[in-house]
């Protein structure tokens, strides 16, 4: 008998019929032996549609309403899923997030879960029930409804994982695993059988939007072990997220090719060159919540500079403003810009630890397609660039080709 956490994303429960063919599926597993906790998302578009909603009313809509609000997406699927689940005879019962005290701190709309308090759970489990938990919110100390961040779901799913310490924790979702990129834009792209760890937080990092990546973080972190599935297909392994000490295949250099759209660049061009300034310009934005991405600085030639960043798009208005009001004077900067036509391209490997070259024939590859680099990072097992968003389609696709992704290994 194993204890499974089944994950089911809003694809999967988008209609009555589909929330059926979940509670299928749970039963088979049950029929098995198991126990099973299974984790809802909203329906597909839900919470876009409260979230517009709540912009109706208020342009930007206050923090903790808007948590105690979108949250309610997840509190409808819960009780439906549990009463399919009782419709083919299994006892269910479903719990909202403050229900089974999953704590969190009390940053709304990004919340960070702190403890789950899993001894009702496991009572129920151990009287036969399948126990449905809501994704994505829980409750802070004082008691307000906090929700994860968007996809947080998955965090959901991993964090009560961890918590029971179930033998698995199964994604489903509308995909039947990882890919070497989107299939969508390239054709070709293969699923893999396994990923690390590593190279899925880059790949979920870098927009490859299969997994939150605070779940994956998790699940590192607390090694648990995940899989992500298809819920269409009865069939299936998914791709299973290793450890790398684990693994002993021979893995490829190169595993996928990740890509993002949402982030922004904002350069603050003529910036003084002296200790302090990267933290004067960046301090202000850490302080307002506002993560930052790829940050480039240019060596002075005559004392002033450039500094280059990004940050996610939705939150570029909301930079450019604190950096006018309080950055650009005190530093006495000339100019700040901001572009919001830029993606993010990424080659993502853990053999790029071992090998070399990677770099290079990544850069030749684009500059083949005359495509110009404005950024670039790096880390062990991952180099990204920063490309005019217009060619993010043709760059995935060369890139793809060009470490012969598209070939079985
Ligand atoms: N319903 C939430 C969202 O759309 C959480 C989730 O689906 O994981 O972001
Ligand atoms: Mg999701």
């Amino acid at each position: 008998m194993a204890l499974i956490v089944q994950k089911y994303g809003g694809t999967s429960v988008a209609n009555a019929d589909r929330i059926r063919n979940v509670a299928r599926r749970v039963a088979r597993y049950q029929a098995l032996g198991h126990q099973v906790v299974v984790v809802v998302s909203a329906m597909s578009g839900e919470t876009n549609r409260l979230l517009a909603l709540a912009q109706e009313i208020m342009p930007e809509p206050d923090p903790r309403e808007l948590d105690q609000m979108i949250s309610t997406g997840e509190q409808v699927t819960i009780a439906l899923t549990a009463m399919a689940l009782m419709d083919l005879g299994l006892k269910a019962k479903s719990y909202t997030g403050a229900q089974v005290s999953i704590t969190t701190d009390d940053a709304y709309t990004k919340a960070r879960i702190m403890n789950i308090d899993e001894a009702r759970i496991r009572a129920d489990l151990d009287a036969g029930y399948v126990v449905v938990v809501a994704g994505f919110q829980g409750v802070d100390p004082d008691g307000n409804i906090t929700t994860l961040g968007r996809g947080g779901s998955d965090t959901t799913g991993v964090a009560l994982a961890a918590a029971l310490k179930a033998d698995e924790c199964q994604i489903y979702t509308d995909v039947d695993g990882v890919y070497t990129t989107d299939p969508r834009i390239v054709p070709e792209a293969r699923r893999l059988k396994s990923i690390t760890f590593e190279e899925m937080l880059e790949m979920a990092s870098q927009g490859s939007k299969v997994l939150q990546i605070r779940s994956v973080e998790f699940a590192g972190k607390y090694k648990v072990k995940l899989r992500v599935l298809s819920s269409f297909e009865e069939e299936g392994d998914g791709t299973l997220i290793t450890f790398e000490e684990e693994d002993n295949m021979e893995q490829p250099i190169i595993s996928g090719i990740a890509f993002n759209r949402d982030e922004a660049k904002i350069t603050v061009l003529g910036v003084p060159d002296r200790p302090g300034i990267a933290y004067q310009i960046l301090g202000p934005v850490a302080d307002a919540n506002i993560d930052v991405d790829m940050i480039i600085q240019n060596v002075s030639a005559d004392g002033s500079t450039d500094f280059t960043f990004t940050v996610n798009k939705t939150e570029l208005s909301k930079t450019m403003a604190i950096l006018k009001d309080k950055v650009q004077k005190h530093i006495g900067a000339r100019e700040i810009t901001g572009d919001d036509k830029i993606a993010k391209v990424s080659v993502v490997g853990v053999g790029m630890r071992s090998h070399v070259g990677i770099a290079s024939q990544m850069f030749r590859v684009l500059a083949e397609e005359g495509i110009n680099i404005q950024m670039i990072s790096t880390s062990e097992i991952k180099i990204s660039v920063g490309i005019e968003e217009k060619y993010l389609e043709l760059a995935v696709r060369v890139l793809h080709k060009a470490f012969q992704l598209d070939q079985a290994n």
